[in-house]
């Protein structure tokens, strides 16, 4: 059966096999007006460039150093002690104020005891103010208004809400998972064996795992691996994820907290460790 794919400019080629890795998007659950003014955590690329223009906004006083930012998970809260760490090194005269608002009763709630507290501990120290049980009902270029009334200084709102699938993927006729591509162990979709799917747009059906880089960078080979295979018409390879990984999260002040087995420790040299890794993954 003849097999193509289909670019924007109606451009075209034809393939036997394909692999899906187009990540996911933000989740942007709000009011139209915070879906206009937030800043997505996702596509990093377009959040990188808004952030340093509200930086440079702030350097030249255009805008107050008020930021926030809505979903207290490991990215949202790794996310408010970075920027509350790079505002204040701008050392304005203005005072930084940095929010962090969370629908839940706590930040972090999937994640451990012990990490929640390191984290929410990390939080007070760093000045970070932080709303919990709280929901934005509006958003302006300066405030946000919370279901409570209260209202929060923000004129840079990062949305860090979750990863959602992108939304062609369950309209594309292959078995998914809440809008994830789900695969077998070779990392092929279940319905369509043609077609390869891995990182955050795959649903691993047989082994299901959270949505994280460490994941997507360690399926990269065997998807590699898979393609050879297949040209030299040999068996594939099996896919086995890890079962556990360490977790570095940085606290922004050349800190960093690490969570394996459950346990979570706060110790010196974390962020060093983090920053080495991240960096021997950029240069590759
Ligand atoms: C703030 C933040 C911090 C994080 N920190 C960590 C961490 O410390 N450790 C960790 O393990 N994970 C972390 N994650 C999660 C991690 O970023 C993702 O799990 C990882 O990036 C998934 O990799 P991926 O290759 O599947 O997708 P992505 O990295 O999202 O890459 C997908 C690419 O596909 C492109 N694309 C999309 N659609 C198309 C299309 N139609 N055609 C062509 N290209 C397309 C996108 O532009 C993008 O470049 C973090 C996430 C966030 C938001």
């Amino acid at each position: 059966m003849k097999r193509t794919a289909t670019f924007a400019n109606k451009s075209f080629f034809e393939f036997d096999h394909a692999s899906l890795d187009i990540g996911a998007v933000a989740a942007i659950d709000g009011p139209e007006s915070l879906r206009t003014l937030g800043v997505p955590v996702k596509p990093l690329g377009i959040f990188a460039d808004r952030w340093s223009q509200f930086l440079a906004d702030v350097q030249s006083q255009s805008l107050p150093p008020h930021a926030a930012v809505i979903g207290a998970g490991t990215a949202g809260i790794e996310l408010a002690l970075s920027m509350k760490y790079h505002l204040d090194s701008l050392k304005m005269d203005n005072p930084v104020r940095v929010s962090l608002i969370e629908r839940a009763d706590a930040v972090l709630l999937d994640g451990t005891a012990r990490l929640r507290k390191l984290l929410t501990k990390a939080l007070g120290h760093a000045g970070v103010a932080v709303n919990t049980g709280a929901s934005v009902t509006h958003a302006s270029n300066e405030t946000l208004t919370l279901d409570s009334r209260n209202r929060v200084p923000s004129c840079f709102t990062a949305l860090a809400t979750g990863a959602r699938p992108h939304a062609w993927l369950a309209q594309a006729g292959m078995a998914t998972h809440e809008g994830f591509v789900v695969v077998d162990p070779t990392l092929r979709s279940v319905s369509h064996p043609e077609i390869f799917a891995c990182g955050d747009t795959a649903h691993l059906g047989f082994d299901p795992r959270p949505k994280a880089g460490v994941y997507a960078v360690r399926q990269g080979p065997v998807l590699a691996e898979q393609i050879t295979r297949l040209a030299k018409g040999e068996a594939l390879t099996i896919y086995r994820p890890q079962s556990d990984y360490l977790k570095l999260i940085s606290l922004g002040r050349r800190r960093a907290v690490a969570e394996k087995w459950g346990l979570a420790f706060n110790l010196p040299g974390l962020w060093s460790l983090k920053r080495h890794i991240d960096l021997k993954f950029m240069k590759n």
